[in-house]
Parts: C-alpha cells; sequence; structure tokens
C-alpha cells in the first residue's frame, strides 16, 4: 500500500509522558501498543521513521536538582530513563512485524547499538525504524534538542512533536477555555512568546537550519500519517 507521502523521512519525537498513558509514571503497554501501530502504519507505507523518545515518564534532570541532585548526575539518569522507553517501543514495533533498531548515545552494547549515524540511514533505507535513545549523551540538553539535532544530521524533512495537546495555543487549553490554537508561526514569535513548543535550544537549532516542526495530538488514532502526508492538523513551525 502506498500513501502520498509529503515526507520520505521523518524524525519523531515522542515525549516521555506519552508512554505512561495518563499514569504519569512508567510504561502503559496498551498506550506503547497503540503508538506502535501508529508508526508502523506509517513505515509499511514506505516512510522512513526515526524516533527519538523522552524519559519525562520516569526523571528529568531539572526537576530532580530543584531537590537538591546533582544535575549532571540527574541529567545521565534522564538519559538512561529514554532508554528503557526506546526498549518498549521497540518491542511493540517488532510484534507489529516492523523491523526496528535501537542506537543510543551512551553505549550500552547488550542493549541496544551505538549511535552511529550513517548506520542509522541505512537501517531507515532498509525499511528499518531506528529509535534513538540516550538523547545527546551530555547532560544540560533535553530530548527535544536531540531530535532537532538527529533530524539534522540523518537528513529528515520535518520534525514531527508527537504531544498530548492538538498543537501550540497562546495558553494553556487545559485551564483557559479562550485559548486559541495557532495553524502556523514562526520560529522567532515561538521564542519571543516563550511559547511550549519546544526548549530554546531546539527551536534556534531548527531556525538557524530551516527544519520545520509540525505539533501535533499523538493519541488521536492515525494522526502520525496525517502529519506525515502534510494535512494540515496541529501546529505547523517554520520560516
Ligand atoms: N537529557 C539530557 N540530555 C539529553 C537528553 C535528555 O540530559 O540530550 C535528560 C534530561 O535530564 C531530561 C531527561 O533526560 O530531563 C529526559 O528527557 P526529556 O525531559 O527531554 O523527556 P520528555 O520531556 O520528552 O519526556
Amino acid at each position: 500500500e502506498r500513501m502520498a507521502a509529503k515526507y520520505e523521512r521523518v524524525l519523531l519525537k515522542l515525549s516521555g509522558e506519552a508512554f505512561s498513558g495518563g499514569q504519569g509514571l512508567g510504561v502503559d503497554p496498551d498506550t506503547v501498543s497503540a503508538i506502535a501501530r501508529q508508526i508502523a502504519e506509517v513505515a509499511r507505507a514506505g516512510v522512513q521513521v526515526a524516533v527519538v523518545v523522552g524519559g519525562g515518564n520516569y526523571f528529568r534532570g531539572a526537576q530532580l536538582s530543584e531537590r537538591g541532585m546533582d544535575r549532571s548526575r540527574a541529567d545521565y539518569m534522564g538519559m538512561l530513563a529514554t532508554v528503557m522507553n526506546c526498549l518498549a517501543l521497540q518491542d511493540f514495533l517488532e510484534k507489529q512485524g516492523v523491523e526496528t533498531r535501537v542506537q543510543t548515545a551512551i553505549t550500552m552494547g547488550q542493549v541496544a547499538e551505538p549511535y552511529i549515524p550513517r548506520r542509522a540511514i541505512r537501517h531507515l533505507e532498509k525499511g528499518r525504524v531506528v529509535i534513538f535513545g540516550a538523547g545527546l549523551g551530555a547532560p544540560f540538553f533535553s530530548t527535544d534538542t536531540c531530535a532537532a539535532q538527529r533530524a539534522l544530521e540523518i537528513g529528515a524533512q520535518v520534525l514531527l512533536k508527537a504531544t498530548r495537546v492538538d498543537g501550540v495555543y497562546d495558553s494553556d487549553p487545559r485551564t483557559n477555555p479562550d485559548a486559541v490554537k495557532f495553524d502556523w508561526l514562526d520560529y522567532n514569535e515561538v521564542l519571543q512568546r516563550g511559547l511550549k513548543v519546544a526548549d530554546a535550544t531546539a527551536i534556534s537549532l531548527c531556525m538557524d537550519n530551516d527544519l520545520p516542526i509540525v505539533v501535533f495530538d499523538l493519541l488521536a488514532e492515525g494522526n502520525i500519517a496525517r502529519a506525515v502526508r502534510g494535512e494540515k492538523i496541529g501546529t505547523l513551525v517554520s520560516r
């Protein structure tokens, strides 16, 4: 089955929170299975999919350091947390019959391949979904920044940021019923208004390299396919 895809190679960013299925902590197998079904749908249609997975359902370095932990050590805990999510996603993708490889920025040979960009690209060309874990392998970064960097390095045409809201709003739609959703934003507006698309490091990296970002609701079935087809869902951040 062919799909009229707008993009041939995409980088999908999944937050750790998405894996917990609203529970906050840990991995909810039904939720990860549903995410895997959506990814499998686009991978089977011939789209090259790389994924960066967050770790916020276990640890966020900044939060642990606010409570007294050393920031770098806490960030390494966060990076290790992402790897658990990678393995969960890999498992459910393989149950869908999709070949996958996990590559981590911190070497752990028993668990995953090391991050080797050219090999990642070969996997993608062979139709395998590549899942990147352990962020950039360096503290003081986020997995959003990692997603932007990996997208650029492997030549993805878009960063698809899947979240739990259906786009970017001028205020929090969960608390303000009058919140207005943006269909489109330019990078500077995101930075100047402090809109919660991603951290400033990630946004600047996308801006400097002209990488568009689509922010959309992951939990609506079929949304990853819609984003890949270039349908107007969520919010597009571009030049
Ligand atoms: N992290 C890091 N360097 C990176 C990526 C992640 O230090 O390159 C750490 C950081 O502590 C972060 C945690 O890993 O809080 C989990 O990632 P993130 O908060 O981005 O996950 P998400 O919010 O997407 O679930």
